[in-house]
């Protein structure tokens, strides 16, 4: 079958296989033992991390276990979705602590790629509010992992992408919410310098992301609008209703979700005067938007989540997003030489978020570091690779990294430049997979296996 990730490039064909549960996934390692596979949860990672001639699904470990209230932990198969857990945690006033710009990740899919929201300045990644997971080897041994078992599997795994074994299940931490809307605050910046000032000086608020036209030039180069979010308060019976009401309107919204794209799109109409006037119309737009609004934290959270497949929009070639994370030092310098090598390059996109990152954590391959990280969306156009070469180099230089679950095609060296733990992950890996039976398409590209 064929098969591809969110941006529809690479396309590979594969064997698609469905384990029903942790006794079939041993079956099917062990016999066939020598063939390499990867897991595959919602396919919502951008390239080929969850690509292989064979596919492990997490399909059917969708099973809740436990949600427990006093603890506020809740414990589930690896392929739930975020957008379950949330159905079932938000009328007990619960809610996950770090969530990505999409509810349709599987819960496997965001501890292999330790995914990050608008909050990790405050509260890290998904990964620091994971408390256990177990995992199945290639070998068939089924281990739990956490903070104090098997710690080296536990920060091997959180972040890496599938290669150390299957996660099957996992117990999350939750955090209390008083309300499901979020009060927005959205503040104008006129070019990267305000932009980042911007997004500094709101290191106190819980959530913050800012909107980059980045094919802005001259003074304007980097304007962005920057949405900044808190939860909302209320309290008591008056909470109790609210939590209610918003239970009422999720529902609501999402059977009103009918906005599809059908089929992909005429790439011809994505070039850079569309791009340029999509561009400086939303800005125009949200800029004369009310500064302070409550927003329900569907829309807040995942604005995109409201188009289905919203990635046929850039045509049947399919797309590639760009993300990197720079030091906070050399985040503002490279950032503006990426933007003017993309504005000089004539290429453009849609989307262009920046985000501030805290600091790392200790697991070997998780994407955010402290300081500043980027997102760009560009159509698939043979002359897009060389012009992504040239930004690896400038990434390079200011000593960033790319994350993972974008990428389709960074090479071994820009993948080493910026991954400084990568040969302890593979001497982990050599541990737990000596026959390298977990790889992708990714993994042997950027050199950890094959
Ligand atoms: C619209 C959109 C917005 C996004 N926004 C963000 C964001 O804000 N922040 C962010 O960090 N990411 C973001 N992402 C990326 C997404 O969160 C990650 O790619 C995530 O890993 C996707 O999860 P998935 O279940 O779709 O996994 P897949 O795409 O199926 O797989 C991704 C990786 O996880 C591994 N994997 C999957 N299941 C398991 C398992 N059970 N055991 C072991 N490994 C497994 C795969 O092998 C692969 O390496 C966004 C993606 C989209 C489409």
């Amino acid at each position: 079958m064929e098969v591809h990730g969110w941006g529809r490039y690479p396309v590979t064909s594969a064997e698609i296989l469905a384990p029903t549960d942790a006794a079939s996934l041993n079956k099917l390692l062990s016999a066939k033992q020598h063939n390499s596979a990867i897991p595959r949860g919602a396919g919502r990672s951008y390239g080929d991390s969850s690509l292989s001639s064979r596919l492990l699904s997490s399909r059917f470990f969708d099973n809740f276990s436990e949600l427990n209230t006093e603890s506020m932990t809740v414990r589930c198969g690896s392929g739930i979705s975020l957008n379950d857990i949330l159905k079932i945690c938000i009328p007990q006033g619960l809610f996950l602590p770090v969530l990505p710009g999409t509810k349709f990740v599987s819960v496997g899919g965001a501890i292999a790629a330790d995914v990050h929201g608008k909050n990790h300045h405050l509260d890290g990644s998904f990964c620091d509010h994971l408390e256990s997971f177990r995992i199945m080897l290639a070998s068939g041994e089924l281990l739990h992992c956490s903070r104090s078992e098997n710690q080296d599997l536990f920060h091997g795994t959180c972040g890496g992408m599938g290669l150390t074994g299957m996660v099957v299940d996992a117990t999350l931490k939750l955090i209390n919410i008083k309300s499901t809307s979020i009060s927005q605050q959205s503040l104008v910046a006129k070019n990267l310098q305000e932009s980042f000032e911007l997004l500094n000086n709101s290191d106190a608020s819980k959530y913050s992301v800012a909107w980059l036209d980045c094919l802005s030039s001259g003074d304007s180069l980097g304007r962005s609008i920057i949405y900044l979010g808190e939860h909302g308060k209320e309290r008591g019976k008056e909470q109790e209703e609210k939590l209610e009401r918003d239970q009422h309107e999720i529902l609501k919204h999402r059977a009103g979700r009918s906005l599809s794209i059908p089929f992909s799109t005429p790439s011809l109409l994505l070039n850079k005067y569309t791009m340029k006037a999509f561009n400086n119309t939303y800005y125009t737009f949200k800029v004369k938007e009310k500064a302070e609004l409550n927003v329900n934290y569907d829309r807040y959270f995942f604005p995109l989540d409201g188009v289905k497949n919203w990635n046929r929009l850039y045509g049947g070639k399919g797309f590639l997003q760009y993300q990197f994370v720079l030091p906070t030092e050399s985040a503002q310098p490279g950032i503006e030489k990426v933007l003017e090598k993309i504005t000089s390059a004539g290429k453009g996109s849609f989307l262009s978020v920046l985000k501030k990152f805290g600091e790392a954590n200790s697991n070997l391959l998780s994407f955010p570091k402290e300081g500043f990280t980027l997102t760009l969306d560009f159509k698939r156009e043979k002359s897009l690779f060389p012009l992504l070469d040239e930004l690896d180099e400038i990434v390079c230089e200011h000593a960033g990294r790319l994350y993972l679950a974008k990428d389709a095609r960074m090479s071994a060296e820009t993948f080493k430049s910026g991954y400084s733990k990568w040969e302890e992950f593979v001497e982990l890996k050599n541990k737990y997979d000596p026959k390298n039976v977990f790889s992708s398409l990714q993994s042997d590209r950027i050199g950890l296996t094959d």
